[in-house]
């Protein structure tokens, strides 16, 4: 049986490949996409949604691959954007259901499924100005709390996403789809703990950490002198000490209850809120 066949004509996008077998080759390499090792060495990941794959498009990202369902043949907007990924220089597939599930591992799938190439920004690219908030994150090791982080910094404003150390990869599928689109919006950057304390020193900016052993309250902190980095301890362990004391205030969110801590994703949209609270407007002026 032939795995795909290349259809062109009057009222159809060049160059679209059907493909309805899960052992084609092509699908093989996007289905190993979910493995950080193949996202790094290709350079590339998964987002799923028409929504998603229009904004990423309108952000300037590259697309080298278009998926969607047969069901979605024939969609102006599918359609439009089969056009655009072609006019890149991508690959526009046409797939079964069966197919998609496989590639996105959901018994329900999206019908549009982008591949992109993935964007990191370097330390040395972030120079925070006024009124810029950043987020720092040590460690972070859950993707649906980076996802969510991702989400929350957009909505909050802010510049850009910090990832310090041995963090979990914001380009798996999971991360991707806990923010909802954002990922396409925030700059993340990596960075070791030492290369982050040496940017600290020349950014200019002051480095708010959050600790459960702060004495300072959160809401004391002065967010309007100077650009703010919000530095996010690990989910198990918290800030190390090398950190939190290299950092200008160390604040803690008061609590009540029983419970120990706040969630991180959580924890750091309480303090982006604060930290953006007189650049925040209803009717989203600054
Ligand atoms: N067992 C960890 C500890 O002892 O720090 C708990 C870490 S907490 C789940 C993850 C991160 O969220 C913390 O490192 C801190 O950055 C932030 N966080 C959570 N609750 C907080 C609070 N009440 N005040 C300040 N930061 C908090």
């Amino acid at each position: 049986m032939t795995d795909y066949v290349q259809r062109s004509g009057p009222g159809r996008v060049g160059q679209v490949k059907e493909i309805t077998s899960l052992a084609n080759p092509i699908i093989k390499d996007i289905k190993a996409l979910t493995n950080k090792k193949d996202r790094e060495e290709s350079g590339t990941f998964m987002a799923e949604g028409l929504k998603l794959v229009i904004d990423a498009l309108e952000l300037g990202w590259t697309i080298r691959t278009l998926i969607y369902a047969k069901a979605a043949k024939g969609k102006p907007l599918v359609e439009q954007v089969a056009a655009r990924t072609v006019a890149h220089g991508g690959l526009v597939l046409e797939v079964s259901e069966k197919v998609l599930s496989s590639v996105t591992r959901r018994d329900n799938p999206q019908m549009v499924v982008g591949v992109f190439e993935q964007r990191w920004k370097s330390l040395a690219e972030i120079v925070p100005g006024a009124g810029e908030t950043l987020v720092a994150l040590d460690r972070v090791r859950d993707p649906g709390n980076l996802g969510t982080i991702i989400r929350t910094a957009d909505a909050a404003g802010a510049s850009a996403v910090l990832l310090i150390g041995d963090c979990t990869d914001p380009f798996s599928l999971e991360t991707v789809r806990a923010t909802m689109g954002s990922v396409f919006a925030v700059p993340v950057v990596r960075a070791s703990a030492e290369d982050f304390l040496a940017w600290q020193k020349r950014s200019g900016a002051q480095v708010v950490a959050t600790h459960l052993a702060g004495a300072v309250d959160y809401r004391t902190v002065d967010y309007r002198k100077k650009p703010t980095v919000l530095l996010m301890g690990n989910e198990q362990s918290g800030l190390p000490e090398s950190l939190a004391g290299a950092a200008d205030r160390t604040v803690r969110i008061p609590q009540q209850g029983r419970a120990d801590s706040l969630n991180l994703a959580i924890a750091t949209a309480v303090m982006l809120f604060e930290a953006r609270r007189h650049l925040l407007a209803l009717d989203g002026t600054e």
